[in-house]
């Protein structure tokens, strides 16, 4: 299971098809891709390998410079294309590593406020807390934070939003994520094997920060909410 990021200046598809396949060693049932383009979130997703994906890519191709992928395996609900990341739900699509414990409470009092769920997975109820909080009035960033601080167990989370083509904000908790940072261009990835192509500069992220990202660079706080500096690495891989 995998997770990638790219807020680039090319199409991001590609480069997260090829980040993903760096993380292929870790294994996976199932795998997707969202990117936004021209102010529309759109998402292909397969079951298998990530040849499926990038075969279903090719008749139906996802344009747009800013995306996300996963590989996923499976811990809440069966291999299935309706279950495989990312999820989407309004104008957010996340990608997630690990498991929500309190998942099905949450999905109990988003049910009661009407929502409605597609799949069977720990994260469909991630994006749907993201949207009911973005509904409220919350702006996207702010949206994702609150979603965070109620979620419990192990996650790295990666979120992209519909009309938010420079605007990623990931999290950390008991599931390893890094941030790449390029030149004009940030990406995510579980691992800095994933993101060598692009660069070598990583900033690991700590147990429970969250960080908002754009082109200009990643803002990052700690789980209490306090800005914070992480140090810059250069990680080099034999690619
Ligand atoms: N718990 C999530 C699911 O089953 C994520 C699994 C993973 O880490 O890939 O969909």
């Amino acid at each position: 299971c995998g997770i990638v990021g790219v807020l680039g200046n090319h199409e991001a598809s590609p480069i997260i098809l090829e980040a993903l396949k760096r993380l292929e060693y870790r294994g996976y049932d199932s795998a997707g891709i969202a990117t936004v383009n021209g102010g529309v979130l759109d998402r292909r997703r397969a079951v298998g390998k990530l040849i499926n994906l990038s075969d279903h890519l090719v008749h139906n191709p996802l344009r747009g410079k800013i995306g996300i992928g996963h590989t996923r395996w499976a811990t809440h609900g069966a291999p299935t294309t309706h279950n495989a990341h990312p999820h989407q739900a309004g104008p957010v699509a996340v990608v997630h590593n690990g498991i929500i414990e309190n998942f099905k409470d949450l999905r109990a009092e988003l049910e009661d406020k009407g929502a409605e769920f597609e799949s069977e997975t720990d994260t469909e109820t991630i994006a749907k807390l993201a949207d009911f909080y973005m509904r409220e009035g919350l702006a996207p960033a702010q949206a994702a934070f609150k979603t965070i601080d109620r979620l419990e167990g192990a996650f790295a989370l990666c979120f992209i939003f519909e009309a938010e083509e420079d605007l990623m904000v990931v999290a950390r908790k008991g599931s390893p994520l890094a941030i790449g940072n390029g030149e004009g261009e940030m990406f995510v990835g579980s691992d800095a094997i994933a993101l060598a192509p692009m660069t070598d500069k990583i900033t690991y992220l700590e147990e429970g920060d969250r960080a908002i990202i754009t082109r200009a660079g990643a803002q990052i706080f700690d789980e209490a909410g306090n800005q914070t500096d992480r140090e810059i690495k250069i990680i080099r891989m034999d690619q």
